[in-house]
């Protein structure tokens, strides 16, 4: 299981209406063989992005992708790994107070399920992640790939096969 400390310490919930990160008492030994989550929210903060959250260990992944993902295979997108969001995440939007982290409004731009195409957490650690998504928007196969020496810069690109 990950830890949501990081997600807590940034947020007042007293101020904002996020959902509190909260362990959840499920074990995911089984996650594997069931249908993961995955949202991408569309944040319109002082830096409008794209922020694609795909579920693991108990948590959502969390990425903010400045332009969001593009279906056209070797088209990069910057993706700047930020800390893990707790799993009712998904179902987020509404109005972060400006003042606050994150400050601005929260629409979901695609939900569903997906597959992850390699070995997790593994790929997590090697900085190479392949998943297959299965949205309402979004459909196909995309590859996160971490830069070398910097844990936080990563890239989104389509895989130029379908799967
Ligand atoms: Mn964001």
């Amino acid at each position: 299981m990950r830890e949501l400390s990081e997600y807590n310490a940034k947020r007042d919930f007293g101020l904002s209406k996020e959902p509190q990160g909260l362990k959840s008492k499920k074990k995911d030994t089984a996650e594997s063989k069931r249908k993961l989550r995955f949202v991408i929210q569309y944040h319109e903060s002082r830096a409008k992005h794209y922020d694609l959250r795909l579920e693991h260990g108990g948590v959502l992944l969390s990425w903010a992708v400045p332009k969001g993902l593009s279906e056209k295979p070797n088209e990069y997108r910057l993706a700047v790994h930020v800390e893990d969001h707790p799993i009712e995440y998904r179902n987020f939007e509404g109005t972060i107070p400006q003042g606050e982290y994150g400050g601005g409004t929260v629409t979901i731009w695609d939900k569903g399920f997906f597959e992850y195409l390699c070995d997790m957490p593994k790929g997590l650690e090697s900085g190479n992640i392949r998943f297959h998504l299965h949205g309402q928007k979004l459909n196909g196969v995309w590859s996160l790939v971490r830069k070398k020496g910097d844990a936080k810069t990563w890239f989104v690109v389509a895989s130029q096969t379908e799967e």
